[in-house]
């Protein structure tokens, strides 16, 4: 599957402008998953060693409505600008992956029970029989090899998602952390993916740890992650991303204050603070 290649003719390129700069547009569709996906990429990748790569989880609620539950919004801007001030990079943008690929009414559903029985972001998909993770990055790897990336820095905090890439064939050579602030409406969200996900979030150090408030009978526990604080690969020695996305609910009393991060060299964050809303 990795392998495959895409077909000439099931993409297309245009220039495309957005707000915060000017991009290579390439829209492709995947040969294995059928969803047609999106890469805006800038500047002249060159000899495709150690470009900068935002692989993207599609989250309508928050990377086109800003909802604050989740940070998909924010880090969608950070991972923007981060491609800009380096001058060169891609932004890969993967659609089926709501709710780490539950879908949106699913997601929805799992919203509902975080809102109104407490669980968190991985009890709510259990409870409903769901999966927790089902994202495929086929469609990221192939994209990628398509545009002559022979290996990234990836802008994530999701140590699974660095192995999911290299399982599909794309040499990761640095996992560059990408945290966006926590606030009143996305520190419980962003606790459970660091405790129950494995995500490597260490500007939470000091949150409390995640919990459901009534956790269902036989929810795992982590799933596939390290303990809280530790254990993930980091080959540029820091580490951090908030990915994909079935939201956790607010939870007001768990919120630290804003965060001042002290941060690792090629440490993002959402200049615009607690309460940003994407733009
Ligand atoms: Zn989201």
């Amino acid at each position: 599957m990795s392998e495959l290649t895409l077909d000439d003719a099931a993409v297309a390129e245009s220039d495309l402008v957005v707000r915060r700069g000017r991009f290579r547009c390439v829209a492709f569709r995947d040969p294995v998953d059928g969803q047609e996906h999106l890469a805006l990429v800038l500047g002249d990748l060159g000899d495709g060693e150690e470009v900068l790569v935002r692989v993207h989880s599609e989250c309508v609620t928050g990377d086109v409505f800003g909802a604050l539950r989740c940070e998909c919004g924010d880090q969608l801007d950070a991972a923007l600008d981060a491609v800009l001030t380096e001058g060169r990079g891609v932004l890969v943008y993967l659609r089926g992956h709501e709710g780490r690929g539950i879908g949106l009414v699913d997601k929805v559903r799992t919203q509902l029970l975080q809102d109104e029985q407490g669980l968190d972001t991985v009890d709510s998909a259990t409870a409903l029989g769901l999966p927790v993770d089902v994202r495929d990055y086929g469609p990221a790897a192939r994209v990628l090899r398509y545009l002559g990336t022979r290996s990234v820095r990836l802008l994530s905090n999701n140590p699974d998602k660095v192995r999911a890439l290299e399982e599909n064939g794309l040499k990761v050579a640095a996992r560059i952390p990408l945290l966006v602030a926590a606030h009143a409406d996305n520190t419980r969200y962003l606790t459970a993916k660091r405790d129950r996900l494995g995500h490597d979030l260490p500007h939470l150090n000091g949150a409390p740890a995640s919990r459901s408030t009534h956790r269902p009978q036989g929810s795992p526990g982590p799933v596939g992650a390290p303990p809280p604080g530790g254990g993930s690969r980091t080959t540029d020695g820091s580490g951090a991303d908030g990915d994909g996305d079935a939201d956790g609910g607010p939870d007001p009393q768990d919120v630290p204050g804003p965060q001042g991060v002290p941060g690792p060299r090629n440490h993002i964050t959402e200049p615009g603070g607690p309460g940003r809303t994407c733009d």
